[in-house]
This record gives structure tokens, sequence and C-alpha cells, in this order.
């Protein structure tokens, strides 16, 4: 197979990739993320990140133990923690000598022509200077339960930010290997569907329901996140987030371990 012209990327880690299961940063896990994205950019690839984990990380510095109950406590939690990510993003990047921009995007945006196109200029110009824009959900004033409508998960965001800044291709990190036939806690024989040609109701079926304590979404909206992006003609790719390396492999065209969605044409 011969190597993968990816121009643009989205990449999409959940909580529970940049986090401990106690909501603390797991710094060793965003330092190999980081460094595969410099190197990435070093390739000549551009890179849309985008992060959760503002959340968890904001509730373990409130001293808050769990996933916090209430909206107000999700609010305080996602403004303390969306500062500590970014931080620790600025200061990593800036290691391998690249700038990171902050995006909080709220879902109105997906519904106003003239938000959507302001968001849009935003990417834009980011990627036009060689940063690498770092998007999240604005978590600490969009949240349905005060009557804004949000995107809920980072799994739906992730599939609007690669539409929007116009990516070829959407890899989302997870914590499994890809999305497999059936369960793989509970058959050990099941198996990584290594290539979706069609999402239809039978994949979806395979997507059980599988939330990890401290994310949100669990299989179903990053299959959700892959139908919207390929029929927008975005290749889409699942890998573990432990096995980020995997994305050598995709980008120079060799076998992987995940699931590879190919566009709708
Ligand atoms: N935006 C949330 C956060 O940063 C995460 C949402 C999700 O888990 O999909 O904590």
């Amino acid at each position: 197979m011969s190597e993968r012209t990816i121009k643009r990327i989205a990449i999409k880690v959940g909580t529970s990739s940049v986090t401990y299961k106690n909501g603390k940063i797991n710094i060793g896990a965003i330092e190999k993320l980081v460094r595969l994205i410099a190197d990435l950019k070093n390739r000549d690839i551009e890179v849309v990140l985008i992060s959760s984990g503002a959340i968890g990380i904001g509730a373990s510095k409130l001293g808050i133990s769990g996933k916090p109950k209430t909206v107000r406590e999700r609010q305080a939690a996602a403004a303390v923690g969306q500062c500590a990510l970014m931080d620790l993003y600025d200061k990593l990047f800036s290691e391998y000598g690249y700038t990171i921009g902050q995006l909080l995007l709220t879902k109105d945006i997906a519904d106003v022509d003239t938000k959507r196109q302001n968001a849009k200029n935003s990417f834009f110009t980011l990627l036009d200077y060689n940063v690498v824009p770092i998007v999240n959900e604005n978590d600490a004033i969009s949240t349905a339960e005060i009557g804004i409508s949000n995107f809920g998960d980072n799994d739906a965001l992730s599939a609007f930010v690669a539409v929007l800044s116009e990516c070829d291709t959407l890899c989302i990190m997870t914590d499994r290997d890809g999305l497999y036939d059936c369960d793989p806690t509970k058959n050990e024989n099941a198996r990584i569907i290594s290539v979706v040609p069609e999402i239809n109701d039978e994949i979806k079926a395979h997507c059980g329901i599988s939330v990890s304590g401290v994310g949100t979404g669990g299989m179903i909206t990053k299959v959700h996140a892959a139908e919207v992006a390929t029929a927008a003609g975005i290749d889409t790719y699942f890998i573990n987030s432990q096995r980020a390396d995997e994305l050598y492999n995709i980008v120079e065209g060799k076998a992987f371990i995940g699931t590879f969605f190919p566009k709708k044409d």
C-alpha cells in the first residue's frame, strides 16, 4: 500500500486518554500525543486537535470525586480543568517549537451561518500561521440542562470540527483497539472490524454500551461521528490512544491496528 496523502487531520482524544481514573492528568499520555502531533507537523501534515478532559481534570483539582453531579459543578470543573489542560499542551508543544491556539466552541456555531463562517476563519487563520488549534466544547457555559443546545460529547464535536476545518482525515483515539464485532470484555473471540465500508444498523449494533468511567460517549457516538465525517468526504479511523503510534502506520499506508471507515465519494 502506498503512503496515504493526508494533508490535514483532526485528532480526537477522550477524557480516558488524557487522565487517570482519579481525574489527574496523564502526563505521559499527553507527552506521547504531543510528540506524535509535532512529528506529523514535521511531515507537513496540518493537525487540529479535539481534546476532552477539562471536566475530569477540573473535578480532581476541585476535590470532587467521580463525575461532578450538578451542572454548576461541571461548569466550574470545566473552567478550572481547561486551563490546566491547555497549560500542559502549551508547555509540551513549545518544546517541539509549535504554537497552540485554544478554540472553545458552542453548538450555535453549527446552527448559525455567520457564526460558522467566523469559526472557520479562525481555524484557517490559525492553520495559516502553522498553529495547532486545540478544540473543546465551551462546557463552562454550554450545557443542555440550562437550555443551551450543546454537542453533548466530543465525538460529535470532532466530526463537526473535521468538516468545518476541511480536514481530509479524522482519527478518533479511544480506549479500545477499534470497533469490535462483539464486546471484547465479555468475549475472548471478539475481533476488530478493520474496515467498515458502510455504516449500517448491523455496524451500530456492534457498538453496545461501552462508556468508560470518566468519558461521555462510548462506541456509538464515535460511529455516529464517523457517519457524519465519511458522508462529508473525510476518511475516518478509530485507534487505541495507548497505541497512538499506529497513526504513523496509517500515514505511511501500512497495516495498522484499528478500524477504518473510508470516506463516501
Ligand atoms: N468536553 C468535555 C470535557 O472536556 C468532554 C466531553 C466528552 O467526554 O465527550 O471534559
